[in-house]
């Protein structure tokens, strides 16, 4: 049975400075790099409980960015290289994105457990229920494969998909095998299917259609979940439109692949970003499955403005036109630093944010969980 948890986030938190700074040191001091993401990340843990948070996550603070477990674990990448991507910064102040991750130029092998680094630290340092995300398998074969180079090793996208989907599995289902609560996938690439330029541009680029690719990401994502499904372990999947220093590479509602997506996936929870109008309306909401949830992001980690509560409150009961409140959930867009550098918002802003998300929850939902989906 999947948990309620009303207060909901998707995982990554500022990485403070002096830790941006031991990361970048690391060849020489690995030692001071180590020590300091100990530090930082019993701070976010206790920031996680003070803030009456029924979960927690380590802030994603050992990666580089939400893919790195993945890219560090598996021997196969070019880091060096990297394929070029269309990011917009929307209102926000300009800054220059991360690279998120290489070329596949070999073919992949998993070296190590790719949360390995990750599990035992925050299982003995948390009292409550532990998340953790993984990237979604479908997030690599869109931008680590390079014409020339990785068909060389792997025919076409598909057949890195496969390869790709048998890793995560492994993980994934000892991650539940080894008492993690809740995991979630994250899965950014969905908004390709619903963009109309993203949609021209896997016909064009990809030389695939957009739906055929769509019903293999379902299946995809699926077999990942299969994979860690296990009693009293709940599995969400995030779905947003790019996140990395407060920019976005795509828009649109969930409408052209809601019904089909919605039925499909076989999550308990689906965190949706909400936070503005490139995420359309909650129409297609309708189509959520009855018993499932769906966790709203309506609180924005990209901008550093509050959100009214009042209009928060508001929204959710909107939502609950097409979902029952007992199925709905409160959370941020996206995460606070999908890659390290982060997105440009203040660490007070961020707890800020994360406390007006527990108390709109405490709000709308009352102040205990309640278990059941
Ligand atoms: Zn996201």
């Amino acid at each position: 049975m999947a948990t309620q948890y009303r207060a909901d986030h998707v995982g990554s938190f500022l990485r403070p400075p002096e830790l941006l700074e031991a990361r970048k040191n690391a060849g020489k001091d690995p030692h001071r790099l180590r020590s300091l993401e100990d530090l930082h990340i019993q701070h976010v843990l206790a920031k996680q409980k003070e803030l009456g948070f029924e979960f927690v996550t380590d802030g994603e603070l050992r990666r580089r960015n939400f893919m790195s477990d993945f890219t560090d674990a598996v021997e196969g990448f070019d880091m060096g290289d990297a394929v070029a991507r269309n990011w917009k910064a929307g209102d926000s102040e300009a800054a220059p994105v991360s690279s998120v991750t290489g070329i596949v130029a070999k073919k992949l092998r998993l070296t190590k457990p790719l949360t390995g680094h990750e599990l035992p630290f925050l299982k003995a340092n948390s009292t409550v229920a532990i998340k953790m995300t993984l990237p979604s398998a479908t997030q690599f074969p869109a931008i680590s494969f390079k014409s020339g180079v990785t068909d060389k090793v792997y025919r076409d996208h598909s057949a890195l998909l496969w390869d790709i989907v048998e890793i995560m599995k492994s993980d994934l289902a000892k991650l539940s095998s080894d008492g993690v609560n809740y995991i979630q996938i994250d899965a950014p690439r969905y908004s390709y299917y619903m963009d109309p330029k993203w949609r021209e541009w896997i016909r064009q680029e990809l030389r695939t259609d957009p739906d055929a690719a769509f019903d293999e990401a379902i299946r995809a994502d699926n077999a990942c979940f299969k994979a860690a499904r296990r009693p009293g372990v709940t599995l969400a999947i995030h779905l947003c439109r790019g996140n990395n220093r407060s920019h976005w590479y795509a828009e649109g509602g969930y409408d052209g692949i809601a019904e089909k997506m919605f039925a499909a996936l076989d999550v308990d929870r689906f965190l949706l970003e909400y936070d503005d109008k490139r995420s359309g309306t909650f129409a297609p909401l309708r189509f959520i499955p009855k018993g499932k949830t769906v966790v709203l992001g309506l609180v924005s980690s990209k901008l550093p403005q509050m959100e009214d509560p009042d209009v928060l409150v508001k929204r959710i009961e909107e939502a609950a036109r097409y979902v029952p409140m007992e199925n709905l959930a409160l959370s941020p867009q996206c995460g606070f630093a999908s890659t390290a550098e982060g997105n440009l918002i203040t660490e007070d802003s961020q707890w800020a944010k994360l406390k007006l998300v527990v108390d709109t929850a405490c709000r709308v939902w009352g102040g205990a969980s309640s278990a059941g989906a």
